[in-house]
């Protein structure tokens, strides 16, 4: 009785193990396709601007411009080569975070200031599509944080909602601050995103569409940066009306003495 107990347990966990495995398998399979897809998609997106970087250059170097011609050459090459920067140093800070490698330089943020800048740097990309961006904010908190990475986070934000945006519709950021935390709601009435994307939007690499371009680490690397600033990151959405992108941080004490 008691060896066949044994054996009876034996067969159990052979086939705990074997499902164990078979999941696993299915994991590591799941996780090559994504970064197959990702590398096929981050080279296009390398290439592109190579291309043309490539193009203007022979081009200008071969004499075959008028000076007003070299000069948008020359604008485009800057324009491209920025775009590269961008890309890779998105890259680099996606490794450095997955790595715990990030690390960040700590300080005294004004977070309406810094929305303002936002919306300075974003102001000509929403008018190319003729979008309005409006910040709402009665109060002007304190955090305590890595201002360039508290940036680089909205910036990340606004980016997605004007590229997933229709022309002539408005942008709004709004600051709500709470006895503990501040909320941070960027808000589109773009093409929203699908329940079944939803949940994924946020995995490395994901792209509901990978034609529209970008790398599909803008919103993994901005939720990992406000984890790190012991905050959160949720997003609504509803596919056709619009999304909202909430991030709640934590209050720096320093507001009691300026309130
Ligand atoms: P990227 O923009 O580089 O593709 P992100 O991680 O920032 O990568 O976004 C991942 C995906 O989530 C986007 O490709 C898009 O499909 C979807 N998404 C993000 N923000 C929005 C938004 N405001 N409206 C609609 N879809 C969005």
């Amino acid at each position: 009785k008691y060896k066949a107990r044994v054996k009876g347990d034996y067969k159990y966990e052979l086939g705990e193990l074997a499902s164990t495995l078979n999941h696993m398998a299915q994991e590591i399979v799941r996780s090559n396709q994504i970064k197959d897809d990702f590398i096929s998609s981050i080279s296009h997106e390398l290439r592109t601007p190579l291309t043309s970087i490539k193009g203007w250059s022979e081009t200008i170097h071969s004499g075959g411009f008028d000076p007003d011609e070299t000069k948008i050459g020359l604008q485009i090459i800057s324009k491209e080569t920025e775009r590269l920067i961008g890309l890779v140093e998105e890259i680099l800070d996606f490794s450095k975070l997955q790595q715990n490698e990030m690390k960040l330089v700590m300080g005294k943020v004004a977070l309406k200031e810094l929305l303002k800048e936002i919306m300075l740097n974003m102001w000509t990309k929403a008018e190319k599509k003729n979008i309005k961006l409006v910040l709402e904010s009665d109060e002007n908190p304190i955090v305590i944080g890595d201002a360039n990475r508290l940036k680089q986070v909205f910036l990340n934000l606004v980016d997605n909602a004007i590229k997933f945006s229709e022309e002539h519709s408005e942008i709004q950021i709004v600051l709500n601050c709470y006895p503990e935390q501040v909320e941070v709601d960027v808000q589109d009435n773009g093409l929203g995103i699908s329940e079944e994307h939803l949940n994924r939007v946020r995995d490395r690499f994901f792209q509901v569409n990978p034609l529209n371009g970008g790398t599909g680490l803008g919103l993994a690397i901005s939720q990992q940066l406000v984890e790190q600033h012991q905050g959160t990151l949720v997003i609504q959405s509803e596919l056709g009306k619009g999304t909202v992108v909430t991030v709640m941080l934590p209050l720096s004490n320093e507001n009691d003495s300026i309130s």
